[in-house]
């Protein structure tokens, strides 16, 4: 007799979730004033870090509650050394059928051929300014020709499905938004755009810094030709997908602020040091790495899975005063 599947990851709202984003570091090589402090990072021990061992066989027990997809992040996920060999031992698991990865491109010239042939082929590359003093403004750090050269190499390495993430910001990117529009038209690449959410390490974060999905198809639309909806885009994906009319050039909105994705979101998270989030936006986490490191079962852990979105809340409450920052800034949780 067939075993019975076990049950998939539904939380009391109905939402499934096979999307699991990993975190491999909480380090980085630049500085984003959205994400992390400027100096005195106080970073996690080294052994305090999830090993490759210990993530592949979290990802293996996931697999049969749901999990299909996964992206790794950080922190900078190139920082940690031979990131390509985690990626080729998931994607030999069974199962997983699409792996991604966000990177800020730096290290991305020295590792896109090495990754592409571990079997990653999604990647999404940061880069907020088309601009080197902007980037630097941004990013506290020089490297903006290294981003580009990354972008470049990845494509040689033969990545196909290649997304630019932007995060916007009100005062600071309005005059990106044309040139990033041309830059979706000629090189084929989608753009994202990502409106700036309170996960700062700095806490100033302020909706008034926030430039919303809106403005910024009207700029666009206004400055290049008019940006409409994708269509049968699918419904469950967090971003709103836009091209331009004539159909050349895609132009995505991460709206978490002006449009709130929660009632499709399919993810979870665990952060580099094992800790099992349910939400970017969670107060809460679960001590995995413990059970990785003690004696739990399998079934221990994959009930420490169910449990934790069983606990989901329906949704950030950003737009409300009841709004709480968690405490870990982007860098720490994974974005
Ligand atoms: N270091 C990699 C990178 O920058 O792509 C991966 C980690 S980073 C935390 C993942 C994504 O989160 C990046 O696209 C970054 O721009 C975005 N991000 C970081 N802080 C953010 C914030 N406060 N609001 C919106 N997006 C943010
Ligand atoms: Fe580093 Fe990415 Fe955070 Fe920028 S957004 S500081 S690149 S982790």
């Amino acid at each position: 007799m067939d075993l019975l599947p076990q049950l998939p990851l539904v939380d009391t709202f109905g939402r499934s979730h096979n999307n699991l984003r990993i975190s491999v570091t909480d380090r980085c090589n630049i500085r984003c004033f959205y994400c992390m402090p400027a100096e005195n990072v106080q970073f996690m021990d080294r052994v305090d870090l999830l090993t490759y061992e210990e993530i592949e066989r979290f990802v293996r027990l996931t697999v049969p509650l749901g999990v299909n997809k996964l992206r790794l992040t950080g922190g900078e996920p190139l920082v940690r050394k031979d990131l390509a060999k985690l990626v080729a031992a998931l994607s030999k698991i069974d199962g997983i059928e699409d792996i991604g990865l966000t990177t800020n491109g730096i290290l991305l010239a020295e590792q896109a051929a090495d990754l592409y042939a571990a079997g990653l082929r999604r990647l999404n590359v940061s880069l907020d300014a088309l601009n080197a003093e902007k980037f630097k403004q941004i990013t506290r750090r020089e490297g903006y020709e290294k981003v580009l050269e990354g972008i470049e190499a990845a494509e040689k390495a033969g990545f196909q499905q290649i997304k630019i993430n932007a995060v916007s910001l009100r005062g600071m990117t309005e005059d990106e938004l044309v040139p990033f529009g041309h830059f979706a038209r000629t090189t084929g690449h989608e753009v994202r755009f990502i409106e700036y959410m309170p996960l700062d390490a700095d806490n100033a974060w302020e909706r008034e810094k926030v430039l919303f999905a809106q403005e910024i198809i009207d700029i666009i639309s206004a400055g290049i030709r008019p940006l409409v909806p994708v269509p049968n885009a699918d419904p469950r994906a967090p971003a709103a997908d836009y091209q331009f009319d004539d159909g050349i050039g895609r132009i995505g909105f991460i709206a978490s602020i002006s449009r709130p994705f929660c009632s499709q979101c399919n993810r979870f998270r665990i952060t580099a040091d094992g800790k099992l989030r349910n939400c970017l936006f969670s107060l809460e986490e679960t001590d995995l790495r413990s059970l990785l490191r003690g004696e739990a079962s399998d079934e221990v852990i994959q009930q420490a899975v169910r449990n934790s979105i069983h606990a989901k809340w329906e949704g950030h409450e950003i737009n409300t005063a009841r709004f709480i920052q968690p405490t870990r800034p982007m860098y720490s949780i994974g974005g």
